[in-house]
């Protein structure tokens, strides 16, 4: 089961369970679309790995299996990662 982590690690935006712009890798880090799209070139930048867009959990499951409210940011942000 997915956290749904509530932010992004790079820009900190909030991402709550039902944002259509949360995008995550396999292991679940988890950023904003913009900071995707922009300066992480569509990888994660701790694993490498593909960023695909996170599925919006059903409110009515969200009730039963709640998303995570532990905030996860690299706390150098992303911003060095493309000049
Ligand atoms: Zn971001
Ligand atoms: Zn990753």
């Amino acid at each position: 089961m997915l956290e749904l982590r509530p932010n992004c690690e790079c820009c900190d935006k909030d991402l709550p369970p039902a944002a259509t712009d949360a995008v995550i890798c396999t292991f679940e880090c988890t950023f904003c679309r913009d900071c995707a799209e922009g300066r992480l070139g569509g990888r994660c930048p701790n694993c490498g790995g593909n960023l695909v867009a996170r599925p919006i959990r059903p409110p009515a499951k969200l009730a039963t299996h709640p998303a995570s409210t532990k905030r996860v940011l690299k706390p150098q942000g992303c911003a060095e990662l493309r000049p």
